[in-house]
């Protein structure tokens, strides 16, 4: 695994750190000198009460005084034997006395009013240079301690730096995502023999921007971008320039591409560009954070502007999230190139596994090509970890290599969650669970392209299934059939469908199911467009491409339209259902004496599973409904199963 060290050496010279220093003991000088100052410049001498100081006046003790607002220093003359002595003493006036003057007088006392103290302006020019001082010097203090020396050059660049070819990553260590990978092999070319391509007078993309789903490979990709032309390589993630004041990142931005072009040619990499590049003007603020980000975002376009094609800097931009990005960020020279990185197919797949699988102990069963096809959808990270799920599975059997059954548990994990053999059922709860799950299985085995059954269970598993059942896929497959998605939608409804044959009742235990079924059946009406009555009519807006769910808002359309896409969909579903009652109907017997086993064994899967299945039989109005969608009106089934 490359290490990314935070390189600090590159970066330039720490000077805060320096200039802090002396800030601190410059401040301290004059801290003391504050405290210093009064007592070395005054007089040192005994402090008396004022009754005291009067009592020695009438007395005639006194010499001479020096009265001042808030304070009389007066001197007494004593005669010893060997001469005169002077003592000093101070006092503080109880009020202003305006009596004293005469008094005084009277009693031949020498007096004045206090000289101003030539030492004062320190005095003064402390108390209003010190305060701001001691403030600054604490925020320097907590800035220093929050981040370094970059904390106080607020501007500068947090881009971590890697030398040359130092990402450690190379293309071999990318698989699956070919087509990429060929795009960007001719970056990395430019990177390495740049002189070839300018004699000719081309220009090379400024900007790639690498768009794809979560954990398919982008960063990696960017980093095996920098390790196989071997240039330094600046990464930074949008996420990090929103921080801080405003300001900040545009300084952070002008920051990095200046330290870019010092080091050109280079490779500037931008994750999680949506973090910064989203839409201008979209959303209102919220506490003001939209000022900041467009304030940046202005300063990234224009250096990309700023600086001419050849000088070897390439910015590459990673994101999830195309659709929200500023069209002024895919304007011609700027992230011009789109470069997809998709999930990977089977084949890519296997290759993705193969180069995590380099350094673990694999067993003679383990089939890495069976194990891409068990897992459609995965990305390159899932896949990662994966193969590190199964390798702690064996771990912890004290195995000495991984075995094919420590993927399959692996692939389940990762699947249905954890089991969760201490949430304990009763019985009716587990023959509830049993039936439904068992009537899932039955109508999976006869529905086309929905995969092979391969387990069912009644432990526990993740955070709500009490029981389920994995239907493997054969192939990967990139769209879906009209017949599938009617089957699929019945599988869906087979469960609630078993509990209804065989209890006469349902329970909550379909709710999920359910949810399911009315979003693939809504979808294939307003999306799809595979209603009759409605025709091929978007009536949803699909924008959000790489995002998973369901959540697109439906476009304006009239009551009477909405209605009819309502009455579709239950029909929709009203079908389904009926044609999985009717199957499970058609084979009561196996589903009795399915479930029956698998409340036994809790488990059945394998050979033992597929012998049970392929008993199931085809009622006769199925084929029709698969084709059309309908049922004809004269076996009304569903009607006298539900009295
Ligand atoms: P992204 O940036 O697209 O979200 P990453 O590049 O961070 O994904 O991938 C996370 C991890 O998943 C990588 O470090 C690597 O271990 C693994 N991975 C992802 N895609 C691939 C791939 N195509 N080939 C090999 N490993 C991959
Ligand atoms: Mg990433
Ligand atoms: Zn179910």
């Amino acid at each position: 695994m490359p290490v990314e060290t935070n390189n600090k050496s590159s970066i330039k010279p720490p000077k805060v750190r320096q200039f802090g220093g002396s800030f601190f003991i410059l401040l301290t000088l004059l801290l003391l000198l504050n405290l210093i100052i009064p007592s070395f410049f005054g007089v040192r001498s005994l402090q008396v009460p004022y009754s005291t100081f009067l009592a020695q006046v009438e007395a005639g003790k006194v010499d001479r005084a020096i009265v001042g607002g808030d304070r009389i220093e007066y001197t007494i003359k004593t005669q010893t034997p060997d001469g005169t002595t002077e003592q000093v003493f101070t006092t503080t006036p109880v009020a202003i006395d305006l009596d004293l003057p005469k008094i005084l007088r009277e009693h031949h006392v020498e007096f004045a009013a206090p000289l101003p103290n030539p030492n004062a302006w320190i005095g003064t020019l402390l108390s209003w240079v010190a305060p701001p001082l001691i403030f600054f010097g604490i925020w320097g203090l907590l800035m220093n301690r929050q981040g370094g020396p970059a904390a106080l050059t607020v501007g500068k660049s947090r881009a971590r730096i890697y030398s040359q070819g130092s990402t450690g990553v190379k293309f071999s260590d990318v698989a699956g995502v070919d087509e990429a990978k060929a795009e960007l092999e001719e970056i990395v070319d430019f990177l390495k023999n740049a002189d070839k391509y300018t004699t000719l007078g081309a220009k090379i993309p400024k900007g790639v921007l690498l768009v794809g789903p979560p954990g398919t490979g982008k960063t990696l990709l960017a980093k095996a971008i920098a390790g196989e032309a071997a240039v330094p390589f600046f990464s930074i993630s949008g996420s990090e320039f929103i921080e801080l004041f405003v300001g900040v990142g545009a300084a952070r931005v002008r920051d990095l591409f200046e330290q870019a072009k010092e080091q050109a040619p280079c490779i500037v990499f931008i994750d999680e560009l949506d973090a910064l590049g989203k839409s201008r003007g979209g959303a209102g603020p919220i506490m003001g954070g939209n000022d900041e980000r467009e304030q940046t975002l202005n300063q990234l376009l224009s250096e990309m502007d700023g600086f001419d094609a050849n000088t070897g800097v390439i910015i590459i931009a990673a994101t999830n999230r195309p659709e929200i990005l500023d069209p002024a960020l895919r304007r011609p020279g700027r992230f011009d190139r789109q470069v997809v990185v998709d999930r990977p197919d089977k084949i890519g797949r296997e290759a993705i596994l193969k180069v995590h699988a380099r350094n673990v102990k694999l067993a003679n069963d383990v089939d890495l090509s069976t194990i891409a096809i068990r897992t459609p959808g995965f990305a390159g990270a899932d896949l990662a970890n994966l193969v590190n799920e199964a390798a702690l599975l064996a771990a912890r059997r004290n195995s000495q290599a991984v075995t094919m059954a420590d993927f399959n548990e692996a692939i389940e994990r990762l699947v249905a969650g954890l089991e969760k053999r201490s949430r304990v059922l009763n019985e009716t709860e587990k023959k509830t669970v049993a039936y439904h799950e068992v009537g899932h299985a039955i109508i999976g085995a006869l529905m086309p392209g929905a995969g092979k059954v391969e387990k069912i269970s009644v432990v526990p598993r993740g955070v709500g299934a009490l029981g389920y059942t994995i239907q493997m896929p054969e192939e990967d497959r990139f769209l879906m059939l009209e017949d599938e998605i009617r089957g699929r939608i019945a599988i869906l409804l087979g469960g609630r469908s078993a509990e209804e044959i065989v209890f006469g009742k349902v329970s909550t235990g379909a709710a999920d199911d359910i949810q399911k079924a009315t979003d693939l059946a809504e979808r294939a009406i307003t999306l799809y467009g595979m209603s009759d009555r409605l025709g091929p009519v978007a009536f949803e807006k699909s924008q959000q491409q790489f995002l998973e769910g369901y959540s697109n808002p439906r476009r304006a359309i009239s009551p009477k339209v909405a209605e009819e896409i309502d009455r579709e969909v239950k029909q929709t579903l009203d079908n389904a259902h009926h044609i999985a009652l009717s199957i499970l109907q058609h084979n009561r017997d196996l589903l009795e004496q399915t479930a029956e086993e698998l409340l036994q064994r809790e488990i059945l899967e394998g050979a033992d599973l597929r012998d049970r299945l392929i008993q199931a039989k085809v009622p006769g109005e199925m084929a029709e409904w698969l084709r059309t969608g309908k049922i004809s009106e004269d076996k009304p089934l569903l009607q006298t199963l539900l009295v």
